[in-house]
């Protein structure tokens, strides 16, 4: 199925103008015209368009100096840029094609020849997409733990100290939770791992549902051991936050065949605010300190939450 694109049109000539239009709606895009280059530059900086259509003969700013300024300007997508032109002597085409044109149409223009160079474009275009969804679908594999949908330990490596920066610029508080199912060896022994692996991607469910969507984040940190990162959370809040995990998590019944699964879960919290001394953090020290309270929680009996600021 071919994608409808947002076409930007220059042309000066009102009658020229209004025929490549008519074409290219037909063709079942979105025209948006202007009647000079700087014109259309003007409208390309307010939205990006894909496909550029430009006559070269042009008042205040012709085809090829468009063409320059649309190379030069850091667009968010490739721009497949078609010169129109009486001009068709071997110099010219090398001339436009210079200047960034891809590819160049004699006028008058012909309805047939404008559809089949068009619809090459469009077949470029249409890699381009496909490729940056590629990119974009190994880029979240790359940093997503396969089994849980957490991030994983690489994504935590980069991204702990960002976020521990940014509240340190703007003095803001920063918890951070660790947490680890209680007698998970048992859950494998008992069951096998096909089921330790479910009970594991249902307590990453869990922690994920618990959190707030798009500011606080999980990672797998290792085998049956998760962090939480709470931006913006003073400590006392993020232990709130904690037990109502320690609560759902010891609520939770995991269905198999013929048989519920109950698990708990030990957590180790801390965190820092403004009045934290800045020496004092940095990801080792957080999660050096969230790990001596998590111990300290599976020492006085694991399913509870043990906690201090850094
Ligand atoms: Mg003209």
């Amino acid at each position: 199925m071919k994608h409808q694109f947002n076409i930007l049109l220059a042309e000066d000539n009102p009658v020229s103008s209004k025929l490549t239009e008519n074409i290219l709606k037909k063709a079942g895009h979105e025209v948006t015209t202007a009647t000079n280059g700087r014109q259309a530059l003007e409208l390309f900086k307010e939205k990006f368009f894909p496909i550029v259509l430009t006559d070269w003969m042009m008042p205040e700013m012709d085809g090829l100096d468009l063409c320059k300024a649309i190379r030069t300007s850091g667009s968010e997508g490739y721009v497949f840029i078609i010169l129109l032109t009486a001009r068709d002597s071997k110099d010219d085409i090398v001339a436009g094609l210079k200047a960034g044109a891809d590819d160049y149409l004699s006028k008058p223009i012909s309805q047939p020849e404008l559809i089949a160079r068009l619809n090459s474009g469009i077949r470029i275009l249409e890699l381009e997409r496909s490729l940056k969804k590629a990119n974009e679908e190994i880029r979240v594999l790359s940093i997503t733990d396969s089994l849980t949908a957490c991030f994983n330990r690489g994504y935590m490596n980069e991204h702990l100290l960002k976020e521990i920066m940014r509240s340190k610029r703007y003095n803001h508080p920063l918890s951070v939770v660790l947490c680890d199912i209680d007698h998970f060896k048992q859950v494998n022994d008992t069951y096998g791992h096909q089921i330790g692996d479910r009970v594991l991607i249902a307590f990453a469910q869990i922690l994920r549902k618990t959190i707030r969507e798009k500011i606080d984040w999980t990672v797998r940190y290792g085998g049956e051991e998760f962090l939480v990162v709470l931006p913006e959370t003073e400590f006392n809040r993020g232990c709130l936050m904690v037990e109502r995990l320690r609560q759902a998590v010891s609520q939770m019944e995991i269905e198999e065949v013929n048989k519920t699964i109950k698990i708990t879960a030990s957590f180790g919290a801390t965190g820092f605010d403004s009045d934290t001394d800045d020496e004092k953090i940095s990801p080792d020290s957080i999660i050096k300190r969230a790990d001596e309270h998590l111990y300290k929680a599976k020492r006085e009996g694991r399913n509870r939450v043990c906690g201090g600021p850094l």
